[in-house]
């Protein structure tokens, strides 16, 4: 306590309690992501939601998937925050349940590769959400992909539409000379644009290992109407 009383007198200090005092005010203006909880951005409850349930997955091309909790809850609204809201204190609890997936599929010379954000949602938010989640969960991320072209948002497309829509959106920035990789992203649906992603790494002479992201909509699981992907080998 003496020591704080010491402190008062210099400016820098000052400006220190000035924070703390905004960031407190910030704090009591902030509800829980999760339940609206008043006085935090996520209470203990809520925490406790994002500890991981991994859900494995196949994308249309047949490459593996492990998300870290299912698309609902707890974990839909905190995403949503942190997408929509510009909520990135959030991206610390979601990158912790990213992490029990991600880190051990990096294993011995696995580089996390994020799934490139388009240049509109780039411009709106500040911040690349799939690379600042990898960058929460402990690793570092290798942005050698960039989105390209006209590219439309996936959301409310069929599996097929999905693969005809990422087709061709994105373009590699380096040569693999095999260097392996896995494929991050913040949610997976039909896992569609890890197929494009994919693709267009082993053209460049990367070996993709498979691919993980924080969480995996309902929608893979449902009855496919689709032959066209059950016919593919
Ligand atoms: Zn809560």
């Amino acid at each position: 306590m003496s020591r704080l009383r010491d402190d008062r007198r210099m400016p820098a200090s000052a400006a220190l309690r000035a924070l703390v005092a905004e960031t407190g005010a910030f704090l009591l203006a902030a509800t829980c992501a999760g339940c609206d909880l008043p006085g935090t951005l996520l209470c203990d409850a809520c925490r406790g939601e994002l500890v991981a349930a991994p859900v494995a997955l196949r994308t249309p091309a047949g490459l593996s998937v492990t998300a870290a909790l299912p698309f609902d809850g707890v974990a839909a609204r905190c995403l949503r925050r942190l997408k929509g809201e510009g909520d990135t204190l959030l991206a610390r609890p979601l990158g912790a349940a990213l992490a029990s997936v991600l880190l051990p599929a990096l294993g011995d010379r696995v580089h996390p590769v994020p799934i490139p954000t388009s240049r509109s949602a780039f411009r709106r938010r500040g911040y690349r959400v799939p690379d600042l989640l990898v960058s929460r969960a402990g690793a570092e991320p290798w942005r050698l992909l960039r989105h390209h072209g006209r590219h439309t948002d996936q959301r409310g497309l069929g599996v097929r539409e999905r693969v005809e829509n990422a087709r061709g959106s994105m373009r590699v920035r380096a040569r693999g000379r095999g260097a392996r990789v896995l494929l991050v992203d913040d949610v997976v649906t039909t896992g569609a644009t890890f197929d494009e992603a994919a693709r267009a790494l082993s053209a460049n002479g990367f070996e993709v290992v498979g691919a993980v992201a924080l969480a995996a909509t309902a929608r893979h699981s449902e009855p496919r109407d689709d032959t066209s992907t059950t016919r593919r080998k």
